[in-house]
């Protein structure tokens, strides 16, 4: 058993851990990733639900229905900052930059990108040596 991987919000209050291995990181180029966030691409860790535990501040979590899109995202009340998003399959996405931020702007290795997922959908280009699908 592999020592749980520790996340915080901006302000400290909301901290998770992740225990395990993830089901999937890398970088999703979907629409929904993109309508959810409002970012380019979600670069991201997914494990299932009992993996990701909340471990300080859950009642200072807000989660957020998105309106169309069956997936949440589950941000601190007090700075904002997104802990963790969901899809339609109950998985708990952790963002690999919330992760590399408290981890001294590095990220531990079995977090690392194994590939890009629905590139297909991009809208922007990806130059590197991933796979892509
Ligand atoms: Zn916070
Ligand atoms: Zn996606």
């Amino acid at each position: 058993m592999t020592q749980p991987h520790r996340v915080q919000c901006d302000c400290g209050t909301v901290a998770l851990e992740m225990s395990g291995v993830p089901k999937v990181q890398g970088f999703c180029h979907c629409e929904d990733c993109r309508a959810l966030l409002d970012v380019p691409f979600h670069s991201v860790t997914a494990w299932d639900a009992d993996q990701v535990q909340v471990v300080t501040g859950g009642e200072d979590t807000v989660e957020y229905k998105h309106p169309t899109l069956q997936m949440t995202r589950v941000f601190c009340k007090h700075c904002g900052e997104t802990v963790y998003n969901t899809n339609a399959m109950g998985w708990r996405l952790v963002s690999q930059l919330l992760i590399r931020k408290c981890n001294d702007n590095s990220l531990p290795e079995p977090l690392q990108s194994s590939g890009h997922f629905y590139y297909d959908r991009r809208i922007i280009d990806i130059d590197d040596a991933l796979p892509k699908d």
